[in-house]
């Protein structure tokens, strides 16, 4: 009995992936792993990452995958994620020959959720369009960036966007304006949705060329100086009410401490950095280090700020 029930889960295991081969343009990479994708240079195998070549394919894996329960994470550019060393089961998605335009009108720019941010900005700042300065140095596409709501210096991504054009699990695109978006300390309501982010539009004032870039050139000059040069997925904490998570961190005496290849980063607390060979288990054993430590001397409870994905389930976001 139990061998039949064996070779008819194998069988529906193949059968998925054969499906969603056949209506892909761009062949799928199969057990591809993830350190290749992600800025940590950490994690295990995706089952299946696609590219797909259409929002028409995207939509028909969507349908293919609801049809057999198969789980879809859509990958940015991999600045904020920590995958765990199982792997991701299911689908990975791609979105870069999809959504990768962006499009000026007058002060507006409707950009694609897989553009780089930093060339959103530069485009921007050369047809002398302010707003994007302060994303200067944050690695990653636009729709990591609205699905982080990540910011810097203040000011976030939310405050520019106008609409989002998200694509849901059922493969329907959908328009959501300004009213229909909600957004606080990198958070925002895609994170408790299954959509993907197609698009945006961001509203941008007309300003100085010249002076727009001098200001992103001190932003890139001051980051090069504050952030590690190793590989790394950013800030690992949101900063607690009152004091930031780096100086917490460092006045724990945690900084420069190792586990395997990984490393809390001597120049910036809040950072955990890949030595060269770290596993995903190094980097948690850290992190529950550094939480003990941090909430044992100051009674504070860091929660973390990037994405752990993988492992049972797939499952996102926070341990
Ligand atoms: C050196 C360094 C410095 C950083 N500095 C900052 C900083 O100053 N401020 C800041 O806020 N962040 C910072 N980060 C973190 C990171 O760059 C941002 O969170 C960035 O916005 C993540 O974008 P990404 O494309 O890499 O997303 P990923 O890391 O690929 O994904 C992050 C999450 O977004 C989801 N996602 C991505 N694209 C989509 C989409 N199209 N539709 C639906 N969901 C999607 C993913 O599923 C995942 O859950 C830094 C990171 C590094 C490595």
């Amino acid at each position: 009995m139990c061998k039949v029930l064996n070779l008819s889960s194998e069988w529906i295991k193949v059968d998925w992936k054969k499906r969603v081969h056949n209506i892909l343009s761009r062949p799928p990479l199969e057990n591809e792993p993830m350190s290749l994708h992600t800025s940590l240079r950490i994690g295990g195998p995706a089952e299946l990452l696609i590219y797909p070549q259409s929002l028409e394919e995207l939509k028909d894996v969507f349908r293919t995958a609801r049809l057999d329960d198969i789980p879809i994470f859509v990958l940015g550019q991999g600045t904020n994620l920590l995958v765990r060393d199982e792997g991701i089961r299911g689908i990975v998605v791609n979105l870069s020959y999809v959504c990768s335009d962006c499009r000026f009108m007058n002060d507006t720019v409707r950009a694609g959720a897989a553009l780089p941010l930093s060339k959103l900005a530069r485009e921007a700042a050369d047809k002398g369009l302010d707003g994007l300065v302060f994303t200067t140095g944050i690695p990653g596409s636009l729709g990591g960036a609205l699905y982080m709501n990540a910011g810097a210096y203040g000011s976030t991504i939310s405050e520019l966007v106008s609409e989002v054009g998200v694509l849901d699990y059922d493969g329907r695109y959908q328009l959501r304006s300004r009213e229909e978006l909600d957004f606080s300390y990198r958070w925002s309501n895609f994170q408790s949705e299954d959509v993907v982010i197609i698009d945006g539009v961001l509203d941008l004032q007309p300003g100085d060329k010249e002076e727009i870039i001098t200001r992103m050139r001190a932003i890139q000059d001051e980051r090069r100086f504050k952030h590690p040069l190793l590989p790394s997925a950013g800030s690992v904490f949101r900063n607690p009410p009152g004091r930031p998570a780096g100086k917490l961190i460092e006045e724990a005496g945690c900084k420069g401490m190792l586990a395997g290849g990984a490393e809390v980063s001597l120049q910036h607390g809040n950072f955990i950095v890949n030595k060269g060979n770290a596993t995903a288990d190094d980097f948690l054993t850290l992190v529950d280090l550094i939480r003990e430590k941090v909430k044992n001397i100051f009674g504070v409870e860091l929660e973390l700020e990037i994405r752990i994905i993988g492992g049972n389930g797939s499952e996102q976001g926070r341990r």
